[in-house]
């Protein structure tokens, strides 16, 4: 589910985003159409003449500027949930617009997607009722919304972009919108654009006629027009049905004195034209008028016909020629149809043979120096093939590969650093393994087992002392010998450097337990530790876990250390069953004892395949358990309690092998039988902490 809402949450923004960068973008880089279509909504809600230009032209730039912007961050997850409520109010008021517009049709078009994309009332509505859909998917799980660039450096996309359309604006504006969705784009063929296809529908009319007679008015048709009793008074025309309307629909020059047209005349003249496109003289900016009566004087020198088509009157027109000194004729031609044709006043267009060739605003027109020569040898006189590549391109090269190359080395960033944090971790990790290791105790215990008389276990652990007291070792030595020995041991070791321990102790405290020796008993020998729970004992003696558990107990009540031995058998090992092995002997035996007193065990992994039968486990296969091992007394007792626990491997550890196996991570020691028979050999695996 989690899933499926964040695959819905980023679809829903991607539509949204694709769909405002889009009518963002096209509103934007043609600001003076944004304005005739706010222009448009002003008149429809009867405010024509309150609001002034100025005021629509800021709000045609700031109100695509902003939907490109919030597509933008929305493509970049940028202030998720901000960004979120305000696309939803945005659509929300959007949708209202156009239930509106749907309704009372007080607009052709909405204008959503400037001239690029024109859709219906209906398809308009149907498009935002999606979008808001979108929109509320996306307000309701902001979060879900995957970043493509990293927090810190999503100020950066926020005023690159801000800038970019802005300036994006104010160019197309300065200049000319760089795409051009219109039927007068460069390349247009304006006679085309005017045809009606053989067989297209006919708009259909109907045409009322209001007559009177005798006192009395009536209303006819043509098909019952009355006689010439009847007076005429007045006809209304309606269409009735819509019919196809070809692109260029309204376009047509008349001669101002004369009144006649002559737009056929100048669409289907050979050669170039020059026609200079005011919709009204009297708003025209006439800063370059003298660019312009350069390329007027360019033009008569090489016959190339030069006429201004505008909305405006005489008045206005004679103002223009005394401000500008304008000879070319002046012609009257159809303002929203001028609006259409260039978004400059003044604009210059350049046609040939009824195709449109080049267009400039009056900030960029063609500079004298470059007019030369014959148009047709010029290249302002050629259609330029490559100029809609070109301008995709620099959009591209503008927009969209500086952000895709921020977002690449952010993302490789985010990447770097989070490699470097992985390994600062792991180091931190290891230093902190070093020091808790550090902190536990190191220990090589030897198990004499039932070995060595009193004799020789005095002089056993007599030697062991000398040698360690000549040579400190570098952990903890523990010697555990049978009942009998302790007390003498205890007597000849130095219990700074050696300590002592029992084999085994009663699961009883006291009484007639014939045989049995307490632990209270052993702790009154001198000695600090007992081993419990050896596999030996658990085997030939049956000492079960709850027989440990008690024993355990009674040691830790009486001060005593326990080592605590686990281990599986071959078989148990074979069916890769020795964790669960391990894990069960410790919860049956001592995971019922405090914090407090498991401090005062010792686990020893020994693994009963290993014990006396010279196979050792290999290093690694000891520290995956010991890990394991770890990994279970953390589970129950915490990571602090397990990393302070001293976990010794047992068997057939040796000399040569213990350097190997103690330089494991979680390995801190051995508990050692055969080896420790020998002064040598047990020196020898003391020593290995040494390497
Ligand atoms: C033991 O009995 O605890 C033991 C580890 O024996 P060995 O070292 O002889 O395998």
């Amino acid at each position: 589910m989690k899933r499926l809402i964040n695959i819905l949450t980023n679809v829903c923004r991607l539509l949204l985003a694709a769909t405002f960068v889009l009518s963002g973008y096209v509103k934007a880089i043609d600001p003076l159409g944004t304005q005739y279509k706010i222009d448009d909504y002003v008149a429809a809600v009867g405010l024509s003449g309150t609001v002034s230009d100025w005021f629509t032209l800021f709000a045609s730039v700031a109100l695509s500027a902003t939907e490109f912007a919030l597509g933008v961050f929305l493509l970049f997850a940028i202030q998720r949930r901000l960004v979120s409520k305000l696309v939803l109010g945005f659509v929300g008021v959007m949708t209202l617009i156009t239930v509106w517009i749907y309704i009372y049709s007080p607009v052709e078009d909405c204008g959503c997607f400037g001239d690029a994309i024109q859709l219906t009332n209906g398809e308009t509505l149907a498009k935002n009722i999606v979008l808001l859909l979108a929109a509320v998917v996306v307000a309701r799980w902001p979060l879900r919304m995957v970043r493509f660039v990293s927090k810190s450096n999503q100020w950066i996309v926020t005023n690159y972009t801000l800038l970019f359309i802005i300036v994006s604006s104010a160019w197309s504006l300065y200049t000319l919108p760089p795409f051009d969705f219109r039927p007068y784009h460069i390349g247009a063929d304006l006679r085309k654009g005017m045809e009606i296809p053989p067989g297209a529908k006919q708009p259909q009319f109907e045409t009322t006629f209001i007559l009177s007679k005798d006192g009395e008015t009536r209303e006819f048709t043509l098909d019952n027009y009355p006689d010439s009793t009847w007076t005429f008074i007045d006809s209304k025309t309606v269409q009735t049905e819509a019919g196809y309307v070809p692109p260029i629909h309204d376009f047509s020059i008349v001669n101002v004195a004369t009144g006649d047209d002559i737009t056929q005349e100048v669409l289907n003249r050979k050669g170039y034209t020059f026609l200079l496109i005011s919709p009204f003289l009297e708003q025209a900016d006439d800063t370059n008028f003298g660019a312009i009566d350069q390329i007027y004087e360019y033009a008569k020198q090489y016959n190339v016909p030069m006429m201004c088509l505008t909305a405006s009157g005489k008045a206005a027109i004679g103002r223009w020629q005394d401000l500008t000194g304008a000879e070319y004729p002046f012609y009257t031609t159809d303002a929203t149809t001028l609006k259409t044709m260039i978004r400059s006043n003044p604009g210059l267009m350049l046609i040939k043979d009824g195709v449109v060739v080049n267009k400039w605003s009056h900030n960029a027109l063609p500079k004298q120096e470059r007019l030369n020569a014959p148009l047709g040898q010029l290249s302002i006189g050629k259609i330029d093939p490559t100029s809609v590549t070109a301008r995709i391109t620099k959009v591209v090269l503008w927009f969209a590969l500086p952000l895709f190359l921020l977002t690449l080395a952010d993302r490789l960033w985010t990447w770097t650093k989070w490699i470097r944090t992985q390994r600062k971790r792991s180091k931190l990790y290891n230093l902190l393994k070093i020091k808790r290791r550090k902190m536990r105790k190191k220990i090589v215990a030897g198990n004499w087992k039932m070995n060595l008389n009193l004799q020789e276990g005095l002089a056993l652990a007599k030697e062991v002392n000398d040698a360690l007291a000549a040579d400190k070792p570098n952990c903890d030595v523990i010697i555990c010998t049978p009942f009998i020995h302790l007390a003498s041991v205890a007597g000849v070791l130095d219990s700074k450097l050696v300590g002592l321990g029992a084999e085994n102790c009663a699961d009883k405290e006291q009484g007639a337990y014939t045989g049995e020796v307490s632990a209270e008993m052993v702790k009154s020998t001198g000695a600090q530790y007992v081993i419990l729970g050896h596999s030996e004992r658990r085997e030939y003696y049956n000492e079960t876990p709850e027989i440990l558990k008690e024993k355990v107990l009674l040691a830790l009540k009486n001060g005593l250390k326990v080592i605590f031995c686990i281990g599986e058998t071959l078989a148990e090992r074979e069916a890769n069953k020795q964790n669960e092995v391990v894990k069960a002997e410790l919860e049956g035996s001592v995971f019922n004892l405090s914090a407090e007193e498991f401090a005062n065990v010792i686990v020893a992994y020994e693994p009963i395949w290993a014990i006396g039968t010279g196979k050792t486990a290999t290093a690694e296969q000891a520290e995956e358990i010991h890990a394991f091992i770890r990994s279970v007394i953390a589970d129950k007792y915490g990571n602090e309690v397990a990393e302070n626990t001293s976990i010794l491997y047992g068997g057939s550890a040796k000399p040569s092998n213990a350097p190997e196996l103690f330089a494991k991570p979680n390995i801190d020691g051995g508990l050692i039988g055969g080896a420790a028979l020998k002064c040598a050999d047990f020196k020898g695996i003391i020593d290995a902490w040494k390497k």
